[in-house]
This record gives C-alpha cells, structure tokens and sequence, in this order.
C-alpha cells in the first residue's frame, strides 16, 4: 500500500506544510497511515488554493494548529479502504474510484446547534481539514501526496460528466456560493449585485444566473477578476467606485433585489446594504477571517429600507452533494475550469499562496503529483 500512496520506493508520503504562521512553508515527508475500519486512503489527484489558505499562513484564524497541511477541498483517487466503506448512495468504495469529500468532519448531530437551531455549521464539535486538524494529527490536508480520510468523514464519488479539473475548478466556491444563493432565495427575474468575483463571487454569479436572475452585476476592482466575472456571464462589472451607478443604472435607480458580499473587504459589507433596494436582500459569505470593525448608519442603511441581512457561515454535505448535480447538469454552461488560472507542484505551494494574495491568480490548484524533473 505504501508504494501506491507514498512517493516511489520511500513510501513516505510528501506534503506541503505550514509550520508556523507567517513561516516559509516546507515539503516535509510523513509514513503512510495505517487504516482504521472505516478509514479511506486517497491518492490526491488535485487540491484547492482558497483565500482562507492565505489567511492560515498569515495566523488569522483562531484556533488553527501548526504545523498545518493546508487544502480542504480536494480530489483524489481512493487508494485503499478499512473494511468496506460505502457512499451515501450504497456505492462500496473501492480501489481507483474518482472522489472527494466534505472537509468538515465530527458534526455530532447531538448537541443544540445541530438539533434545535439545525444550523450544523456552527456544531462545535466539527473539524476541518487542512484548517483545523494539524499534520501532527496525520495527512488531513489536501497538499499531500496522500489524504487520510479518518472513519465518518463523507466521501462523494464524482457524478456523471463532472472531471476532477471541473470540480477543483468550482471548488469551495461552489458549495459556499450554493449556501448563500439559497439563502439568498433568488426569484426568477430578480437583479442581483455579487460584490468580489473570487471563486465564491464566480460561482454565486453562475448560481444566480441559473436561479433565473434577470440581471447580475457585479463589484470587483482587479482586473483578471473582473474579467472572470464577465466570462462567467455578469452583465456588467464595475470597480467598487462605480458600483452605485451601475447598480441604480440596471435597476430603475431603486436598487438591487439581492445582493451577495462575497469580496471578504469589511467596508463591502456597507456598500451591499447600500446597492440594496428598499426591502431588499443582503447576503454576507465573504467575511470569514477578522478583517476588523467598520462603521454603519442603522437607520439609513437598514431600518428605514427596510432590508433583510443574512449572514452565511460555511457549508454542508448537501451543499457538495447538490453542487455535484449542478456541475454535472451545468458543467458545459459557464466556464468554471477558467476559474483556475495555474496550478503548481508542492514545492510551489508558497508560491501560489503569494499568487492569491497578490490577487495575480483568480485560483490557484496544487496538484501533488505532479513532480519536478529528476526529482
Ligand atoms: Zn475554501
Ligand atoms: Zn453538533
């Protein structure tokens, strides 16, 4: 087993890691895990590059464990099982299969947040991969040769005509961007503003066009994104600046239906509920890390408009069960493979965390396998 996961004859398994916040990052080499019954060994075939990463290495997230194998959304191939481990569709996993998996792991669904307030998202139980699990507690990021999927955590095969270049594509946009346009409940004909044309603004584009938008704007300053956004089918982009004629332009001079902050700037926050129109909806994804405090008129901006705000916090396995449907049934709709503009080998891995950064790439993907010459 170890020479399948492993690289070569060392059967040790090499990834990218983070040892410290704000280290440079290191390639460092682990043993091939022993399988639990239930446990799945993946062999990774490509790994996403998110800002969150971005504010791991920097020490934004509270609570992250160092050293840290980065990666939370991931495909792979399944190397070997512990014991027969089956897919929520009665599908026994076996040697070869295409798959990836929800990130979050250990939702108790047995505490008030997961059974009264139904809200498992902020069960206090849960754990990330390649967020909160460390690579002291194993290969639980996806910049890995190797993925140990520990036993209960959901594997999803891919479905239909969905590639793992289209899924890392969509990627944790996907289901981020499918929770807020549900919550953002999109009518047919509704004009929608999406503020950041990251991969969650990309996506939460295609979703709104597909949820029958009328119209859909959106706010992004950085040139490659805004171009993203136009391919993706926005019918205008503009930088913020300019944002609150285009938006009263498209829309009668009353403001937008729906609008979704996906840009993570806190100032965004106050210019979704500006593009807003009376009795209008606000949908904040894009605030995940700690950006910092940002001043507000209560009574302009929310009351006397009379807006409805919702917060979205992460996502769920039905977000990357449906977001595996909706790729399949749209994969040839929107360009979602041009959301990624290069991939790198894990020795580049701060590289493409300098890359996203510096907002030179829409996304970045790792993909471990890939080696340099000779080495
Ligand atoms: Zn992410
Ligand atoms: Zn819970």
């Amino acid at each position: 087993m170890s020479a399948q996961a492993g690289s070569g004859t060392s059967g040790l398994v090499r990834a990218a890691v983070i040892p410290a916040p704000g280290a440079a990052l290191e390639v460092r080499r682990y043993p091939v895990p022993e399988l639990e019954t239930g446990a799945v060994l993946l062999r990774t075939v490509a790994a996403e590059v998110c800002g969150t990463d971005v504010h791991l290495w920097h020490g934004r997230l509270a609570g992250a464990p160092y050293p840290l194998i980065p990666g939370h959304v991931s495909v792979g191939t399944v190397v070997a099982t512990g014991g027969d481990v089956t897919t929520l569709d009665g599908e026994v996993l076996r040697p070869g299969r295409l798959v990836t998996f929800l990130d979050v792991h250990g939702t108790c669904h047995n505490c008030w947040h997961c059974l009264v307030a139904k809200s498992s998202t902020r069960c206090p139980s849960r754990r990330v991969y390649g967020i909160t699990y460390g690579a002291d507690e194993g290969l639980l990021g996806g910049w890995s040769e190797a993925i140990y999927l520990k036993p209960g955590v959901q594997v999803v095969p891919l479905r239909g005509s969905v590639t793992p270049e289209l899924w890392i594509a969509a990627g944790c946009g996907m289901p981020t961007a499918l929770h807020a346009v549900d919550t953002a409940a999109i009518r047919l004909a509704d004009r929608v503003v999406v503020l950041g044309a990251g991969p969650v603004g990309l996506c939460a584009t295609a979703l709104s066009l597909a949820s029958g938008a009328a119209w859909v704007g959106m706010v992004e300053p950085a040139s490659i994104r805004a171009e993203a956004a136009t391919r993706m089918g926005a019918d205008a982009v503009a930088p913020p600046w300019e944002a609150e004629a285009m938006v009263r332009g498209a829309t009668g001079g009353r403001g937008a239906d729906v609008v979704i902050e996906a840009s993570g700037a806190p100032q965004a926050v106050g210019q979704a509920l500006d593009l807003a129109r009376d009795c209008g909806r606000v949908i904040v994804v894009g605030q995940y890390t700690d950006h910092g405090s940002v001043a507000w008129n209560p009574h302009t901006q929310l009351n006397r408009k009379h807006l409805e705000v919702r917060g979205v916090w992460g996502s769920d396995l039905s977000h990357i069960w449906r977001g595996m449907d909706l790729l399949d049934r749209l994969g040839g709709d929107y360009p979602w493979t041009g959301i990624v503009s290069r991939s790198y080998r894990l020795d580049e891995a701060q590289q493409a965390l300098q890359d996203v950064e510096a907002r030179r790439v829409v996304k970045a993907v790792i993909e471990p396998g890939v080696r340099k010459e000779g080495r």
